[in-house]
């Protein structure tokens, strides 16, 4: 027999204000979701609204709803007001065999008005492409992003910036809804620091060969009071190329500090001293961390080392920008791609939203290892956020970004399955398809 879903909508309602919650029934005339329970359409039975971290479950206390599957009808409405902002889960209980029982679960979330003005947008701020030393175009790279349900990204070559604008040249007048931003990772000379410019609108490699370069970090390091153990010049030109980061409007990322690498003699320290990184997170010349950084599984130890870092210096000084990025060389490798990634609470996908969400501390990393337990670091109330969203929103927004995302690749002709559609095909599939995630992500959040 077929059997009915359920579905809610909205899923993303405002605190301390009435709203209506819509159950629809599609299907069959049965449906059961829990432990094998069935609830026969015109079953009465009640539903309970309890919120999951605290007992005070609603606002106006008729928390029990009593409600009737009505054999016609294919929708319910509830009205609810939440006094707090947390998940919360409808429980819908009826008679089977007798006794009373859990027969379904539906989950919502209560924001408070400054979260819920956002959207929550994925996205990977470093990457490489086969332009530096990784294994796909540019192009390649941005549409298998759309593919694994981002929302924006940057290639970030080593010592280029070309390739990133290569990416969102092949995709110009398209009609897509990825953001795909300019970036590079940045290699100073004589500086180990590796350092992410993302988004800026240009390349801060290029002035290396300046010789203004030399004379204005030259000059800077004679100037600094440091600690013990720490290069002037090493720190010199790290702060002078976050300042040239942001003054070409990008977001100046300080990359994988715990990163252990390996010497020309194959002996494996960490690619910058403790007394440089301790520096660095003190000044905070950096726009952000990367909290998770593109490890393998044998070098998980590092995101440790990051993540527990970042807690220390939550407690000593003020709150840490953080991202989580792949670092990926190659997006079909089975390996880094999509497994770490930001998701930030923008007012748009426009750059300066994008940066200011994260330099406000609005976004959260995510580690999503294939076959492990999606984890989420960042600040406290955004992951509570964020582990809603993993189970309960994404994954119908990363079907649909994944649609768009084999069509960017068709566009390309680098589709896996070798098959070609003319581009006027695509052209025309894309723009049935645009506006679409967001159109959903419209109907999952109640504005306030
Ligand atoms: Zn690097
Ligand atoms: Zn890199």
């Amino acid at each position: 027999m077929p059997h009915a879903e359920l579905t809610l909508l909205p899923r993303i309602v405002p605190v301390r204000k009435a709203i209506d919650l819509q159950i629809r029934i599609a299907g069959g005339p049965l449906f059961t979701q829990r432990q094998g329970n069935l609830l026969c359409r015109g079953q009465p039975c009640t539903v309970f609204a309890m919120g999951l971290f605290e007992a005070g479950p609603l606002a106006n206390q008729d928390h029990i709803l009593p409600l009737r599957f009505d054999p016609d009808a294919d929708a319910f409405r509830l009205r609810v007001s939440c006094s707090v902002e947390q998940e919360y889960r409808l429980r819908i209980r009826s008679a089977v065999d007798g006794k009373d029982q859990v027969v379904a679960e539906l989950s919502f979330y209560a924001l408070e008005d400054d979260l819920l003005g956002r959207m929550p947008y994925k996205g990977d701020l470093h990457m490489h492409s086969n332009r530096s030393d990784g294994r796909d175009s540019p192009a390649h790279v941005a549409a298998a992003c759309r593919r694994i349900g981002f929302d924006f990204m940057a290639v970030t070559d080593h010592r280029q910036y070309e390739p990133s604008l290569e990416a969102r040249d092949a995709f110009r007048d398209l009609p897509i809804d990825l953001a795909i931003l300019p970036g590079e990772e940045i290699h100073a000379p004589g500086n180990p620091v590796h350092i992410v410019n993302f988004g800026g609108k240009a390349s801060i490699n290029a002035l290396f060969q300046d010789p203004a370069y030399e004379a204005a970090v030259g000059q800077l390091s004679r100037s600094l009071d440091l600690p013990a153990g720490v290069d002037p010049r090493v720190y010199a030109a790290t702060s002078w190329i976050f300042d040239q980061i942001r003054r070409v409007g990008g977001l100046g990322i300080f990359c994988h500090p715990y990163w252990l690498s390996y010497s020309p003699d194959q002996a494996q320290a960490a690619y910058i001293s403790e007394a440089l990184t301790s520096c660095l997170l003190e000044r905070r010349p950096f726009d952000a961390l990367e909290l998770l950084g593109g490890y393998h599984r044998h070098e998980v130890e590092a995101n440790i080392l990051q993540v527990t870092r970042y807690a220390a210096e939550l407690a000593r000084s003020q709150p840490l920008p953080i991202v989580g990025v792949s670092d990926a060389h190659g997006c079909e490798t089975g390996k880094l791609f999509g497994w770490y990634y930001t998701v930030a609470f923008a007012h748009s996908l426009d750059l300066p939203d994008l940066i200011g969400a994260v330099k406000d501390s609005l976004s959260v990393a995510v580690e999503a290892l294939p076959g492990e337990t999606v984890r989420v670091y960042g600040p406290f109330r955004l992951v509570k956020v964020v582990l809603f969203l993993l189970r309960e929103v994404f994954p119908e927004h990363d079907r649909l970004c994944a649609a768009e995302g084999d069509l960017m690749l068709r566009w390309i002709g680098e589709h896996p399955s070798g098959l070609e559609q003319g581009q006027a095909w695509v052209r025309e599939q894309l723009r049935d398809r645009q506006g679409r995630c967001a159109a959903w992500l419209n109907q999952v959040v109640a504005r306030p």
